[in-house]
């Protein structure tokens, strides 16, 4: 607290100001990307399956898009004091690779995403209770279904449970700060490609270790047509343990090939 007092409003403001906007600007580049890739091309051009029916509506796409410059705004203030702290000395993220041995690297990507599941999954589960549903988590599953403009279509409530954590760790837990942007881009990168409407990962790797236990658009594609199920973010390690997970069933691709039978007719 102490340190947060310390820290300029002035110099705050546009830290918060300059976060906004490349917050801004890189959903929209990348969301734009995949619709293109995904939406905008001839259908036979698109090496990927189709998860919906149709085309995305003009209407749904707009309404996406606003929401989601709008927590643009609110994801940038929390790590803008963050982003001040660090100046200060007062963050757990570092610079120097010999702070802590090299190992730590990958698997303190591994553990921020971890927790950062866990929380998500329960506030998720959280805001589907009906009294929270409706002011806060509503606004998210109008896209039925979404498209890549839907990565961070969220009520500014949700945007705010959403963005708090992920500086909260970085408060506590060291991490590298390489480590750190990789993980921002691949939390942008996992929110598009959830709700692209496609499934862009091969059957052979959703069927194989470790693609079953990640999750992919054809996973939270299902959340979007169930709200009862699929409530994690990049694991789906919590649904299983909780008895939310539904996938398989859902998709013949995924299904195991019944063996070929040799026998009195053969094929
Ligand atoms: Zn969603
Ligand atoms: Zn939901």
């Amino acid at each position: 607290m102490d340190r947060i007092a310390q820290i300029p409003p002035g110099i705050l403001l546009a830290t918060f100001l300059g976060l906004t906007a490349i917050i801004a600007l890189r959903y929209v580049m990348i969301s734009g990307l995949f619709y293109w890739l995904l939406w905008g091309r001839p259908r036979d051009r698109v090496r990927a399956i189709k998860l919906m029916r149709g085309q995305p509506k003009a209407g749904t796409v707009r309404r996406e898009i606003g929401w989601s410059l709008l927590s643009s705004f609110i994801y940038a203030a929390p790590a803008a004091v963050v982003i001040e702290l660090w100046k200060l000395g007062g963050t757990a993220v570092y610079t120097d690779l010999d702070a802590y041995p090299l190992w730590w690297i990958p698997v303190s990507v591994f553990v921020y995403l971890f927790l950062q599941d866990t929380y998500f999954y329960w506030t998720h589960r959280a805001m589907h209770h009906p009294k929270l549903f409706r002011a806060m988590h509503r606004v998210h599953h109008e896209s039925r279904p979404p498209t890549p403009w839907a990565a961070f279509s969220f009520h500014p409530y949700e945007s705010a449970v959403g963005a708090i954590f992920p500086p909260l760790m970085a408060l506590f837990i060291p991490i590298h700060v390489g480590a750190v942007l990789f993980i921002l881009t691949l939390m942008t990168l996992a929110a598009v490609f959830n709700h692209s409407g496609w499934e862009i990962f091969p059957k052979w790797w959703l069927r194989a270790l470790p693609g079953r236990h990640l999750i992919t658009a054809a996973h939270h594609d299902l959340h979007h047509k169930n709200p009862n199920v699929n409530y994690g973010l990049y694991f789906r390690f919590w649904d299983k343990l909780m008895g939310t997970d539904v996938m398989e069933s859902e998709y013949e691709f995924l299904q195991p090939r019944p063996a070929p039978v040799y026998g009195e007719n053969p094929p």
